[in-house]
Protein backbone atom coordinates (compact mmCIF):
# COMPACT_ATOMS: atom_id res chain seq x y z
CA UNK A 1 0.00 0.00 0.00
CA UNK A 2 1.63 3.05 -1.31
CA UNK A 3 1.02 6.32 -0.13
CA UNK A 4 -2.02 5.17 2.51
CA UNK A 5 -4.52 7.86 2.97
CA UNK A 6 -7.26 8.36 5.06
CA UNK A 7 -10.64 10.65 4.57
CA UNK A 8 -12.33 11.17 7.72
CA UNK A 9 -16.26 12.96 6.88
CA UNK A 10 -16.67 14.59 10.59
CA UNK A 11 -20.20 15.17 10.50
CA UNK A 12 -22.09 18.32 12.12
CA UNK A 13 -19.17 19.11 14.03
CA UNK A 14 -20.48 22.16 15.02
CA UNK A 15 -23.71 20.65 16.86
CA UNK A 16 -22.72 17.43 17.85
CA UNK A 17 -19.73 17.28 20.09
CA UNK A 18 -19.93 16.63 24.32
CA UNK A 19 -18.15 14.99 26.71
CA UNK A 20 -14.97 15.74 24.61
CA UNK A 21 -16.01 13.55 21.18
CA UNK A 22 -13.96 15.72 19.46
CA UNK A 23 -10.79 13.94 20.82
CA UNK A 24 -11.73 10.92 19.00
CA UNK A 25 -11.13 12.84 15.65
CA UNK A 26 -7.68 13.60 17.34
CA UNK A 27 -6.93 10.43 18.52
CA UNK A 28 -7.92 8.91 15.13
CA UNK A 29 -5.42 11.96 13.29
CA UNK A 30 -2.48 10.98 15.73
CA UNK A 31 -2.40 7.18 15.57
CA UNK A 32 -2.64 7.42 11.64
CA UNK A 33 0.03 10.36 11.14
CA UNK A 34 2.54 8.37 13.41
CA UNK A 35 2.26 5.14 10.63
CA UNK A 36 2.93 7.71 8.25
CA UNK A 37 -0.94 7.09 6.98
CA UNK A 38 -1.89 10.48 5.22
CA UNK A 39 -5.46 11.96 6.76
CA UNK A 40 -7.77 14.72 5.79
CA UNK A 41 -10.59 15.92 7.86
CA UNK A 42 -13.74 17.06 5.88
CA UNK A 43 -16.60 18.68 8.29
CA UNK A 44 -20.11 17.78 6.83
CA UNK A 45 -22.57 20.07 8.77
CA UNK A 46 -25.30 22.50 7.23
CA UNK A 47 -25.17 23.64 4.02
CA UNK A 48 -22.86 20.81 2.71
CA UNK A 49 -23.17 18.90 -0.27
CA UNK A 50 -24.64 15.74 0.83
CA UNK A 51 -22.30 13.82 -1.72
CA UNK A 52 -19.52 14.98 1.08
CA UNK A 53 -20.21 11.84 3.01
CA UNK A 54 -19.42 9.14 0.36
CA UNK A 55 -15.76 10.90 0.17
CA UNK A 56 -15.12 9.90 3.41
CA UNK A 57 -13.03 6.40 4.32
CA UNK A 58 -13.95 6.93 8.11
CA UNK A 59 -17.32 8.35 9.70
CA UNK A 60 -17.89 10.02 12.68
CA UNK A 61 -20.40 11.90 14.53
CA UNK A 62 -20.48 12.70 18.48
CA UNK A 63 -23.21 13.09 20.67
CA UNK A 64 -25.47 16.35 22.11
CA UNK A 65 -28.42 17.68 23.60
CA UNK A 66 -32.31 17.08 22.01
CA UNK A 67 -32.08 20.33 20.59
CA UNK A 68 -29.09 20.11 18.93
CA UNK A 69 -30.22 16.84 17.37
CA UNK A 70 -33.85 18.15 15.73
CA UNK A 71 -31.49 21.21 14.06
CA UNK A 72 -29.31 17.93 12.71
CA UNK A 73 -32.25 15.50 12.29
CA UNK A 74 -33.89 18.17 10.07
CA UNK A 75 -30.68 18.62 7.83
CA UNK A 76 -29.29 14.98 7.89
CA UNK A 77 -32.56 13.73 6.57
CA UNK A 78 -32.00 15.21 3.11
CA UNK A 79 -29.17 14.00 2.93
CA UNK A 80 -29.82 10.45 4.27
CA UNK A 81 -29.17 8.49 1.22
CA UNK A 82 -25.83 8.82 1.01
CA UNK A 83 -25.25 7.99 4.60
CA UNK A 84 -27.11 4.55 4.59
CA UNK A 85 -25.55 3.82 1.22
CA UNK A 86 -21.85 4.77 3.46
CA UNK A 87 -23.33 2.28 6.15
CA UNK A 88 -24.13 -0.50 3.75
CA UNK A 89 -20.92 -0.31 1.63
CA UNK A 90 -19.18 -1.18 4.98
CA UNK A 91 -17.70 2.67 5.85
CA UNK A 92 -16.52 2.61 9.16
CA UNK A 93 -18.53 4.60 11.34
CA UNK A 94 -18.79 5.62 15.05
CA UNK A 95 -21.61 7.19 15.71
CA UNK A 96 -21.85 8.83 19.54
CA UNK A 97 -25.18 8.71 21.84
CA UNK A 98 -27.31 11.39 19.97
CA UNK A 99 -25.63 10.55 17.01
CA UNK A 100 -26.61 7.16 17.72
CA UNK A 101 -29.93 7.81 18.40
CA UNK A 102 -30.40 9.59 15.12
CA UNK A 103 -29.80 6.21 13.01
CA UNK A 104 -33.05 4.92 14.69
CA UNK A 105 -36.33 5.24 13.98
CA UNK A 106 -37.07 7.65 16.74
CA UNK A 107 -36.11 9.51 20.26
CA UNK A 108 -38.71 10.13 22.65
CA UNK A 109 -37.48 13.02 24.96
CA UNK A 110 -37.92 13.04 28.81
CA UNK A 111 -40.79 16.10 27.94
CA UNK A 112 -42.24 13.16 25.77
CA UNK A 113 -41.41 15.18 22.37
CA UNK A 114 -40.92 12.79 19.67
CA UNK A 115 -37.75 13.55 17.57
CA UNK A 116 -37.46 11.57 14.18
CA UNK A 117 -34.81 9.32 13.41
CA UNK A 118 -33.36 8.22 10.31
CA UNK A 119 -34.29 4.83 10.17
CA UNK A 120 -31.02 3.31 9.03
CA UNK A 121 -30.84 0.94 11.97
CA UNK A 122 -33.52 -1.30 13.25
CA UNK A 123 -33.26 0.45 17.05
CA UNK A 124 -35.59 3.38 18.71
CA UNK A 125 -35.00 5.61 21.92
CA UNK A 126 -37.83 6.06 24.86
CA UNK A 127 -37.01 7.84 27.66
CA UNK A 128 -39.24 5.35 29.87
CA UNK A 129 -37.82 6.20 33.48
CA UNK A 130 -37.52 10.00 32.66
CA UNK A 131 -33.84 9.83 34.58
CA UNK A 132 -30.46 10.16 33.14
CA UNK A 133 -28.18 6.96 33.32
CA UNK A 134 -24.83 8.42 33.77
CA UNK A 135 -21.13 7.28 34.92
CA UNK A 136 -18.73 5.17 33.97
CA UNK A 137 -19.39 2.47 31.83
CA UNK A 138 -17.22 -1.07 31.11
CA UNK A 139 -18.56 -3.16 27.89
CA UNK A 140 -17.49 -6.52 27.05
CA UNK A 141 -17.66 -6.08 23.10
CA UNK A 142 -19.24 -7.99 20.55
CA UNK A 143 -16.12 -7.07 17.87
CA UNK A 144 -14.09 -10.52 17.04
CA UNK A 145 -10.84 -8.98 17.25
CA UNK A 146 -11.63 -7.28 20.29
CA UNK A 147 -12.95 -9.98 22.05
CA UNK A 148 -9.79 -10.10 24.63
CA UNK A 149 -10.08 -6.47 25.86
CA UNK A 150 -12.99 -4.40 27.41
CA UNK A 151 -14.37 -1.83 26.33
CA UNK A 152 -13.93 1.23 28.78
CA UNK A 153 -15.89 5.00 28.57
CA UNK A 154 -18.50 7.70 30.13
CA UNK A 155 -22.47 7.48 29.11
CA UNK A 156 -24.65 10.74 29.85
CA UNK A 157 -28.18 10.05 28.61
CA UNK A 158 -31.83 10.70 28.97
CA UNK A 159 -32.81 8.34 25.91
CA UNK A 160 -33.24 4.72 26.41
CA UNK A 161 -32.41 2.83 23.31
CA UNK A 162 -34.03 -0.64 22.05
CA UNK A 163 -32.42 -2.71 19.45
CA UNK A 164 -34.94 -4.84 17.07
CA UNK A 165 -34.22 -8.32 17.09
CA UNK A 166 -32.12 -8.48 14.17
CA UNK A 167 -29.62 -5.93 15.38
CA UNK A 168 -26.36 -7.02 17.13
CA UNK A 169 -25.21 -4.83 19.72
CA UNK A 170 -21.71 -3.32 20.36
CA UNK A 171 -21.37 -5.41 23.22
CA UNK A 172 -22.72 -6.11 26.47
CA UNK A 173 -22.57 -4.30 30.05
CA UNK A 174 -19.87 -5.75 32.40
CA UNK A 175 -20.79 -1.92 34.64
CA UNK A 176 -23.30 1.20 33.69
CA UNK A 177 -26.34 0.95 31.63
CA UNK A 178 -25.77 0.85 28.46
CA UNK A 179 -28.59 1.02 25.82
CA UNK A 180 -31.50 0.65 28.42
CA UNK A 181 -31.79 -0.35 32.19
CA UNK A 182 -33.50 -3.18 31.07
CA UNK A 183 -31.32 -5.59 28.75
CA UNK A 184 -27.64 -5.88 29.05
CA UNK A 185 -26.40 -4.82 25.46
CA UNK A 186 -24.78 -1.77 24.94
CA UNK A 187 -24.69 -0.14 21.79
CA UNK A 188 -25.15 -1.56 17.94
CA UNK A 189 -23.05 -3.28 15.98
CA UNK A 190 -23.77 -3.16 11.92
CA UNK A 191 -21.18 -4.36 9.15
CA UNK A 192 -18.62 -1.70 10.49
CA UNK A 193 -20.80 1.03 11.67
CA UNK A 194 -20.73 1.13 15.44
CA UNK A 195 -23.46 3.27 17.65
CA UNK A 196 -22.81 3.52 21.25
CA UNK A 197 -23.15 5.30 24.05
CA UNK A 198 -19.49 5.61 25.13
CA UNK A 199 -18.47 9.28 25.40
CA UNK A 200 -14.99 9.36 27.30
CA UNK A 201 -13.70 9.90 24.24
CA UNK A 202 -14.29 6.06 23.52
CA UNK A 203 -10.86 6.59 21.69
CA UNK A 204 -8.24 7.55 23.93
CA UNK A 205 -9.26 5.52 26.15
CA UNK A 206 -9.31 2.17 24.16
CA UNK A 207 -6.82 2.53 21.24
CA UNK A 208 -7.12 -1.32 20.11
CA UNK A 209 -10.81 0.37 19.26
CA UNK A 210 -9.33 3.14 17.54
CA UNK A 211 -6.74 1.04 15.19
CA UNK A 212 -9.74 -1.11 14.32
CA UNK A 213 -11.51 1.72 12.41
CA UNK A 214 -8.28 2.95 10.97
CA UNK A 215 -7.42 -1.30 9.60
CA UNK A 216 -11.09 -1.36 8.25
CA UNK A 217 -10.90 2.13 6.81
CA UNK A 218 -8.00 1.30 4.90
CA UNK A 219 -8.83 -2.37 3.76
CA UNK A 220 -12.41 -0.99 2.10
CA UNK A 221 -10.72 1.91 0.37
CA UNK A 222 -7.66 -0.39 -0.71
CA UNK A 223 -9.13 -3.87 -0.46
CA UNK A 224 -6.16 -5.14 1.16
CA UNK A 225 -5.78 -6.39 5.08
CA UNK A 226 -3.50 -4.43 6.89
CA UNK A 227 -1.24 -4.92 9.98
CA UNK A 228 -0.63 -1.31 11.81
CA UNK A 229 2.32 -1.48 13.05
CA UNK A 230 2.04 -0.84 17.06
CA UNK A 231 2.20 1.69 19.10
CA UNK A 232 3.61 2.95 22.62
CA UNK A 233 0.82 2.62 24.26
CA UNK A 234 2.04 2.49 28.03
CA UNK A 235 0.02 5.52 29.61
CA UNK A 236 -3.22 4.72 28.14
CA UNK A 237 -2.63 1.17 29.22
CA UNK A 238 -1.84 2.70 32.82
CA UNK A 239 -4.94 4.65 32.49
CA UNK A 240 -7.31 1.64 31.56
CA UNK A 241 -5.62 0.02 34.18
CA UNK A 242 -6.44 2.26 36.99
CA UNK A 243 -9.96 2.79 35.10
CA UNK A 244 -10.74 -0.64 35.29
CA UNK A 245 -9.74 -1.49 39.02
CA UNK A 246 -11.15 2.14 40.94
CA UNK A 247 -14.30 1.00 43.07
CA UNK A 248 -17.36 3.31 40.43
CA UNK A 249 -19.84 3.38 43.59
N1 LIG B 1 -29.99 13.91 23.97
C1 LIG B 1 -29.67 12.58 24.16
C2 LIG B 1 -30.05 11.98 25.51
O1 LIG B 1 -29.94 12.64 26.54
C3 LIG B 1 -28.21 12.39 23.85
C4 LIG B 1 -27.26 12.90 24.91
C5 LIG B 1 -25.82 12.83 24.49
O2 LIG B 1 -25.49 12.74 23.30
N2 LIG B 1 -24.93 12.90 25.42
O3 LIG B 1 -30.47 10.86 25.55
Amino acid sequence: MKNPKITIGWLYPDFMNTYGDRGNILVLKSRCLERGILVEVIDISLGSQASEILRADFLFMGGAQDRQQEIVYKDLHLKKKFLQQAVEREIPGLYICGAYQLLGNYYITAEGVPIKGLEILGLYTENPGKKRLVGNIVVKTEIEELKDQLIIGFENHGGQTFLNKDMRPFGEIVRGHGNNEIDPNEGVYYKNTIGTYLHGPIFSKNPRLADWFIAKALKVKYGEDVQLKPMNDRFEFLARQQFLTQDHA
